[in-house]
């Protein structure tokens, strides 16, 4: 099962940096290279609130998230943490450095229990600091940090020092402590384990036959003390199932519904694993919901002669877009209003609706950066007005003003929700932005 297990992480392991490298390289949706963030069920869990409260993502996540999430929680009320044990490529990195460093230091161990006990609490504190940080900045704070995004940059463009001084970190300490990051830090393992709590199979030690050995615990990566505990029901169990290898034991342990006692044939584990997996995400991309979030500025750099042609097809798909639409608008008289039925209005608004986020679109690619001095600037719809003054200077009474809203509209309110209820679109704010600077120039 250990050679299975292998295999499924070295399969996720090789797509997670297959696809970063053609991100790298290609950028954008046209080529069907998201980022890596589009895939990552912790970005659901850090536009929750944003999008509970206004309907809008933070940056760079968007429904793929939620989809990865969904996923995450039916393994997890199935299959424990399996997502963590067989999925995650970060933890598999972990986990390979790990055993790297057993060999190279002959299983010594560089952590006191106590601590090591102690020290896998920091990562809840840690979750609602990313979380409420998220919330009040409006965007995916936390990335300045990340090691594990740091990693999957594959050394291809710019993050902070912040997130490759994690990475070292972390990817060094994993010599020494198997799964570091997983224990102590990863805000990922407080949901996959709280939802594993819920999980119908768990790795059960029937005291009756357990002869107290050990082996399954020198086992373990994660230094869970099995024959103690009876039934893993710890947040630290990852559902490796490497337990199971203990030879000898394998009726003392096994894979085991609470309820009725029944066994899950441990070959069956990977399989539901990755039928979930898959099915989730390829169930949701012909379903049509499988949306990816866009990052800021990134689409529409770096791309190659195909990345180009691609572009072109795009555009030409939404020209085409925007002239049926402009015919039907011509057809319907959308501009002319007066006396028309409800059916006819509700087509208008359709429309209109259509004819706005076809213009949003076209606007964005180049033009999407504004230019202040030597720095790009991207402004987004989760940003505020206030944030907008605060980044380039340009008064949010100006572009109040401008934008022909309310003298007395709150500040603080995200572009998105106000783009929804007065109308404009992105392409408005952004001019009005740049009119200031050119006449604050002169
Ligand atoms: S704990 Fe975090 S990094 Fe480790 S395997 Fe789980 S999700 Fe991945
Ligand atoms: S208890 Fe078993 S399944 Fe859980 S982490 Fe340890 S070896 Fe893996």
């Amino acid at each position: 099962m250990r050679k299975v297990r292998y295999a499924v992480q070295g399969l996720f392991l090789f797509l997670f940096i297959f696809m970063s490298i053609k991100h790298q390289i290609y950028r954008g949706t046209v080529l069907k290279t998201p980022p890596l963030d589009s895939y990552c069920p912790f970005g659901g869990i850090e536009t929750a609130y944003l999008y509970i409260t206004s309907g809008t993502f933070v940056d760079r996540v968007g429904y793929s998230n939620f989809i990865m999430l969904f996923g995450l929680i039916i393994i997890g009320v199935l299959l424990k943490s399996g997502f963590c044990g067989w999925i995650c490529p970060f933890g598999t990195v972990q986990e390979w450095l790990g055993n790297l460093g057993k060999k190279l230091f002959n299983n010594k161990k560089f952590i006191p229990e106590s601590i090591d006990r102690y020290g896998r609490f920091i990562k809840y504190p840690l979750f609602v600091l990313i979380i409420i940080a998220t919330i009040v900045s409006g965007r995916m704070i936390f990335r300045d940090y990340d090691p594990f995004i740091a990693f999957f940059h594959m050394g291809f463009g710019e993050r902070p020092w912040t997130a490759y001084l994690a990475m070292i970190i972390v990817l060094v300490g994993s010599l020494f402590i198997i799964r570091f990051w997983c224990r102590y830090f990863c805000p990922l393992a407080v949901i996959v384990g709280l939802i594993g709590k819920l999980g119908l199979y768990k790795i059960e030690c029937d005291n009756e036959k357990c002869v107290s050995c050990g082996k399954c615990e020198k086992l373990c990566p994660m230094d869970i003390k099995i024959a103690k505990m009876g039934r893993i029901n710890t947040v630290e169990c990852n559902s490796c199932l490497d337990c199971l290898e203990a030879k000898d034991l394998k009726d003392a342990i096994s894979l085991k519904a609470p309820k009725n006692g029944k066994r899950l044939i441990p070959a069956f584990y990977p399989v539901i694993l990755l039928v979930i997996f898959f099915g989730v995400i390829y169930g949701s991309k012909s379903l049509g919901i499988w949306k990816v979030g866009r990052g800021p500025g990134g689409q529409g750099k770096g791309l190659g002669a195909a990345g180009r042609n691609s572009r072109v097809a795009q555009r030409n798909a939404e020209n085409l877009n925007f002239s049926i639409l402009t015919q039907k608008s011509d057809s319907l008289k959308v501009l002319a209003e007066p006396k028309k039925s409800s059916e006819e209005k509700k087509e208008c608004d359709e429309v209109r609706k259509g004819l706005r986020k076809v213009a949003e679109e076209t606007a964005q690619g180049e033009e999407r950066t504004i230019k202040i001095g030597n720095t790009e600037l991207v402004i987004r719809g989760n940003v505020s007005l206030a944030q907008i003054e605060q980044m380039t200077g340009v008064p949010a009474s100006y572009l109040i003003s401008k934008l022909k809203l309310p003298p007395n509209v709150s500040r603080n309110i995200n572009i998105g929700n106000l783009k929804k209820t007065y109308g404009f679109v992105m392409q408005d704010l952004r001019k009005c932005i740049r009119e200031y600077f050119e006449k604050h120039k002169k």
